[in-house]
């Protein structure tokens, strides 16, 4: 099969390459469409020492099963392969699973490519009106479905007010997300002036320049994860409220732990989704609780270097990219 493989710090190139051989209990799926995500970035730039040269990047996919019984569906698919028998898989909080893998990570290779292998159990099937290019935009806004989960249960209902740090894909699903779990008062804050300006097109949410710091929202959601965002987050998170952490900016700095722990604020980390997050907001992007998820950017997979470029280059105001095979 034809693939774009990472083959060293910024260079992508398509390939020849071995077809995948499905283990038990896996098939093999047909790629058309797969998402550029901010993780593929950083391995791309030699940031990730878990994706190591030569290596298929690209988690973030939708096709058509191409062997076994179920041959010919259309699919979604989750690309977080757990034990299934581990406490934390038990409790179903899978996505803690330590003997977790995801597709783009050895042993597993990823979607930038014309087939992957995967678990069946892993492929949720799509309803026909539903295109590649929309159904790959599960992984990415399945991870803001579950940080959303995480915060009415701590919060106990939907915070009033939301401000979103990062206009990329996971913060803008955030917003997504909470509108469709019940918040009203939402706004994403974007520092690229041409993202800022594509966004505030799709959906109506506000998207600002900078926090407004005379609102305390309910809820931060910090998208990007650097030093200063996390501490816009702890400044102005109103007493008694909620961060979530998405972003992998920054692994250190930033918080003011001193306001956290005098207004008694909450932090949580999150990452990925359980395998029943993913489901419902596949769900949701069906049935239209999302929106019409119609705002990722195609390009040819032969393409995909340049794309990655573009991306760094921030060239893109699109909040996702999607390669096509
Ligand atoms: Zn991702
Ligand atoms: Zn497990």
């Amino acid at each position: 099969m034809k693939a774009l493989v990472y083959t060293g710090i910024k260079t992508l190139e398509m390939r020849e390459v071995p077809d995948p051989i499905p283990g038990e209990d896996e098939v093999l799926v047909r790629v058309e469409a797969a998402g550029i995500c901010g993780s593929d970035m950083h391995a791309w730039l030699g940031h990730d020492e878990r994706r190591p040269a030569p290596l298929i990047l690209g988690h973030e996919v939708a096709g058509t099963i191409a062997s076994g019984p179920r041959r010919g569906q259309r699919v979604t698919v989750n690309p977080l392969a757990t034990c299934g028998t581990c406490p934390a898989c038990r409790e179903g909080r899978d996505n803690l699973c330590p003997d977790r893998q995801i597709i783009s990570m050895p042993p597993r290779e990823g979607g930038f490519a014309e087939l992957i292998r995967s678990p069946e159990r892993n492929l949720v099937a799509l309803p026909d009106d539903v295109p590649a290019a929309v159904a790959c935009l599960a992984e990415p806004l399945a991870c803001s479905w579950h940080a959303l989960k995480l915060a009415h249960r701590t919060l106990f209902r939907p915070p009033r007010r939301v401000l979103i740090l990062g206009g990329g894909a996971i913060g803008f699903g955030a917003a997504l997300a909470a509108r469709a779990m019940g918040s009203q008062d939402i706004a994403i804050v974007e520092p690229n002036p041409a993202r800022r300006q594509h966004l505030a097109q799709i959906e109506g949410f506000p998207v600002l320049e900078r926090a407004p710091d005379d609102q305390p929202p309910d809820l931060v959601i910090d998208a990007a994860g650097f030093a200063a965002t996390r501490q816009v987050a702890s400044d102005l998170v109103r007493p008694g409220g909620l961060i979530l952490h998405i972003g992998l900016g920054q692994a250190t700095d930033g918080l003011n732990i001193r306001r956290m722990t005098l207004q008694e604020i909450t932090f949580i980390g999150t990452y990925t989704y359980t395998r029943q997050d993913f489901r419902d907001c596949a769900e949701a992007i069906f049935d239209g609780r999302l929106g019409r998820c119609d705002w990722s950017q195609g390009r040819a997979l032969a393409d995909g270097a340049a794309a990655f470029a573009d991306i760094r280059e921030n060239l893109v105001a699109a909040p996702k990219v999607i390669l096509l095979p």
